[in-house]
């Protein structure tokens, strides 16, 4: 599957763009300027696997908060501005990157101490267009369109490509599908800049899942996007779990489980539903690229288990194990689950040592 060639970037430590992993993003909502509840919530998303945090800054405190929130973020930090330059300047002075858009921000002289303050600590600027709220010229112009989105994008690059500034990310988020990916591949077209890819305002989990599923599972297979945030009205960990399934499931993320479970019927008799929340929640930090097959009854297990490296089969308050095709026992179902996970650990390790 091929990639389009991006230029590559960091965001503190992270790389973004070229032939880097692609990383996933999310965002705290508590108020940034209270320094142990952001950092609360930066940890969390942090231990869920996320690469790059955002704040907000909405005010000076929020603005005056970053430099002690950088000392103890494990992860990179985004200051997400809007129209004021001066807190720009503030969080230039600390974190890994900014989100701002150069046109919303006054004349040019505030757009170029904005760019000289990253350009002296080597940061770089997110350019964030989002279809919701295109600069009136745009918006009068094109309406809420793809092409609209896309102009104000390469507006905002020309201002800060005019003061010599090139270290860019872009996203150019819609709130629907349609318009996000159209945004996304017209751009591709015109510039070398990484993306970033998200849909805005996507709702609460179900809504959000299948909106970023379609739209960003569908950029990545065409070979666009270089790191991602799936927006959701929810749990912090529920976003980066999300873009997770959503890299692995469009190719673009080799290691993990790849959890396979059957939809249950007539035949079913175990809580299989129970069975299969209880193996993701005890395997799914396991980074060792596994396919893991939790079925109901036989009649599909061993079948699906020649493509499995392993499966679990219930049966009448009985199941059995099958590995690289083979049944390599019969339990209880009260003890099937323990032999099982151990099961998967073991074969985990075993992989990883033959890597
Ligand atoms: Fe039904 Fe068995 Fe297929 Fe599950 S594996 S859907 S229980 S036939």
């Amino acid at each position: 599957m091929q990639r389009y060639k991006t230029k590559q970037i960091f965001v503190g430590n992270v790389a973004i763009g070229g032939d880097a992993p692609i990383s996933i993003q999310s965002m705290t909502f508590s108020k940034t300027c209270d320094i142990p509840a952001t950092k609360a919530q930066i940890d969390r998303l942090s231990l869920a696997g996320a690469d790059i945090v955002r704040v907000a800054v909405s005010d000076e405190n929020d603005a005056n908060a970053l430099k002690e929130l950088k000392k103890v973020s494990p992860l990179p930090l985004v200051a997400d501005i809007h129209f004021r330059y001066r807190f720009a300047l503030i969080a230039a002075e600390s974190v890994d990157c900014i989100r701002i858009n150069p046109g919303n921000i006054g004349s040019k002289d505030k757009i170029k101490a904005v760019a000289d303050a990253c350009n002296a600590r080597g940061i770089p600027i997110r350019i964030g267009v989002n279809g919701g709220s295109l600069e009136k010229r745009f918006e009068r112009k094109y309406g809420a369109t793809p092409q609209g989105m896309i102009e104000s994008a390469l507006y905002n690059i020309k201002l800060l490509e005019d003061f010599g500034f090139d270290n860019i990310k872009v996203s150019l988020k819609a709130s629907d599908v349609v318009r996000t990916m159209q945004a996304y591949r017209g751009l591709r077209e015109k510039v070398e800049y990484p993306f970033h890819l998200g849909v805005t305002e996507a709702g609460l989990l179900m809504h959000s899942a299948v909106k970023s599923a379609m739209a960003l599972g569908g950029l990545l297979m065409e070979g666009i996007g270089d790191t991602m945030r799936c927006s959701i009205t929810g749990e912090l960990e529920e976003e980066v779990n999300l873009a997770r399934m959503i890299l692995k499931y469009s190719g673009r993320q080799k290691q993990g489980i790849t959890l396979i479970s059957c939809p249950t019927c007539g035949r079913i008799e175990a809580d299989l539903v129970k069975a299969v929340r209880e193996v993701e929640q005890k395997i799914s930090h396991i980074k060792t690229p596994l396919q893991v097959s939790v079925m109901g009854c036989v009649v599909n297990a061993l079948g699906e288990a020649k493509h499995a490296d392993i499966a679990i089969a219930f049966g009448n308050k009985e199941g059995m194990i099958i590995k690289a095709g083979e049944v390599i026992g019969k339990y209880k179902e009260s003890e099937i689950l323990d032999i099982f996970i151990k099961e998967v650990q073991e074969l985990a390790k075993e992989r990883e040592k033959m890597a």
